[in-house]
């Protein structure tokens, strides 16, 4: 099938946006490379601190006007946004797959669901309310008020460089702070293109800012005053970090971090609606997803179920077709860079050193196309895989399926509930009784029912528990604008 139009024809620079202005940063240069062709896309510099320090300072000048600003035209504003994003949508989800590799349709995805976002914000006049309490003694009323709270941080990881800015920025200038994103400088176009669009909707400028670079900026933002708040999504070590950094420096905080979810195969499972699901949930995205499926606990101790049942798996995941995202043919990409696929061959060649046998081996892919093989893998099967076995307990981040067995649905859990994450955890059966056991007793911020990706909707929370999450409260929806908000307590006497 033919390759649809890349909108990025030629390197586009990536500069910072501060205050409403699109400033070429003095820092040190990063290249963007597309990890299908090879080719560069962009270029990207390495912010400095007094770069960083302005775009603080630029949010924390506009704030007084922008919390001033009625919901109601804060909610305009984002439902212009809305429409200018459906406008440019094709072209928005087109370079996602140029920057990050998904497949099309992974990346139609991911824009759907950030736009979501932005709709439950619009929703702000009525999410915003307080609440009243008359006589809490005789002529005394008293009430609450969410009151937005100043400047925040929004630090984002390379898998999702469109949707993840979108978890937080729109909850937390709907509420009426100002904000500085701080994107993966691996994949930055696309909050670039993103943050063009806000200029457009009507954002003053300071509101909506943004920050390139790595760990400099990161720590550069812990460490200022007037940064009272931060959202973290990325890996446990830096997501644990930051927490503990935030703590020190007495901001709030939401870090979302990594994942290893187990999926756990019942012998009264639906073979044939849950094959194809497994295929998305542990191959889509390249396996890059936080919520995708990374160990396949097969349940029962009969022999046939389970041969039936790996031989179908194998057989699907051998014919999915890996390739660049922008044929539409394609169902599954590269991963993001070189370093990531050697990474994820490591971790296949400790899983054999510890015993785990190759079942299907995805080093070597057969590309649809002429790509190089640079950044290419085919899925990858490992069976008997033990709990204790790194393979099963590290996060791999790569279309890697490690296959372990449970004897029953009790000894499952303790295996799922021994694990050091808890981000998402699904069960496939048709037995209700054993899926309300499970999702009772299951240590998961995420929990599955014959579902394979448990992606929360923009209106619920994106949860996680254990080495998966740190903070109290959650991204997306109502739990985001109480983060983004602090609950001021008036009573007042009548005289
Ligand atoms: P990462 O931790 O390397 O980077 C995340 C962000 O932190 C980036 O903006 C990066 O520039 C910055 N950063 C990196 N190292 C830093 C350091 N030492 N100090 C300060 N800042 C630093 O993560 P990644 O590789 O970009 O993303 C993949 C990870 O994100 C995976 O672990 C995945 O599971 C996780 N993730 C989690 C969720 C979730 O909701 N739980 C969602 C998406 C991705």
């Amino acid at each position: 099938m033919a390759i649809l139009e890349e909108p990025i024809k030629e390197i586009l620079e990536v500069k910072n946006y501060i205050n409403g202005k699109w400033v070429k940063s003095k820092g040190e240069i990063q290249e963007i490379i597309n990890p299908a062709t090879c080719k560069s896309i962009g270029k990207v510099w390495i912010s400095t601190k007094e770069e960083i320090d302005s775009a603080i300072a630029a949010a924390k000048a506009a704030f007084q006007e922008w919390r001033r600003t009625t919901p109601l035209a804060r909610s305009r504003i984002l439902f212009r946004l809305k429409e200018l994003l459906e406008e440019k949508f094709e072209e928005l989800s087109r370079i996602q797959t140029m920057e990050v590799g998904k497949t099309i349709d992974e990346a139609r995805g991911e824009t759907r669901r950030g736009i979501e976002n932005i709709e439950v914000a619009c929703g702000i006049p009525t999410l915003m309310q307080g609440y009243y309490s008359e006589d809490i003694a005789t002529g005394i009323d008293e009430w609450v008020v969410p009151t937005p709270i100043g400047t925040f941080g929004i630090i984002t990881p390379f898998n999702f460089p469109f949707l993840v800015p979108l978890w937080s920025a729109p909850y937390a200038v709907a509420t009426g702070n100002c904000i500085v994103i701080k994107p993966s400088s691996e994949d930055p176009i696309s909050p670039m293109k993103l943050t063009e669009l806000t200029e457009e909707a009507g954002f003053p400028p300071g509101v909506w800012n943004v920050v390139n670079g790595g760990r400099t900026v990161v720590n550069a933002m812990l460490d200022h005053t007037d940064i009272v708040g931060i959202t973290f999504v990325g890996s446990t070590p830096t997501g644990r970090e930051i927490y503990k950094r935030c703590g020190e420096t007495g901001k709030r905080v939401i870090a979302q971090c990594g994942a290893k979810n187990f999926i756990l195969i019942m012998p009264d499972c639906n073979i044939k609606a849950t094959i194809p699901t497994l295929m998305n949930s542990f191959f889509g995205n390249a396996g890059q997803r936080c919520l995708a499926g990374a160990n396949l606990l097969i349940v029962g101790d009969s022999d046939k179920f389970y041969k039936e049942f790996m031989d179908s798996v194998a057989d699907m995941a051998s014919n999915i077709k890996v390739g660049y995202g922008l044929d539409e043919s394609v169902q599954m990409g590269p991963v993001r860079d070189k370093k990531k696929k050697e990474n994820i061959i490591n971790y296949i060649k400790i899983g054999l050193d510890e015993g785990a046998k190759l079942r299907l081996d995805g080093r070597q892919p057969k590309l649809i196309g002429g790509y190089p093989d640079t950044c290419f893998l085919g899925p990858t099967i490992l069976e008997n895989v033990t709990p204790n076995m790194r393979v099963a307990r590290e996060e791999i981040f790569g279309p890697v399926m490690c296959v372990l067995r449970a004897r029953d649905i009790i000894e499952a859990i303790e295996i799922c509930n021994s694990s050091n994450f808890g981000n998402s955890t699904s069960i496939f059966t048709q037995d209700g009784r054993i899926a309300r056991e499970f999702q009772y007793n299951i240590i998961s911020g995420n929990v599955g029912i014959n579902v394979g990706i448990v992606a929360p909707m923009a209106f619920f929370p994106f949860s996680g528990m254990k080495d998966s999450f740190f903070g109290v409260l959650h991204t997306q929806g109502k739990e985001a604008i109480r983060f983004f908000t602090e609950s001021k307590v008036v009573i007042q006497r009548w005289f």
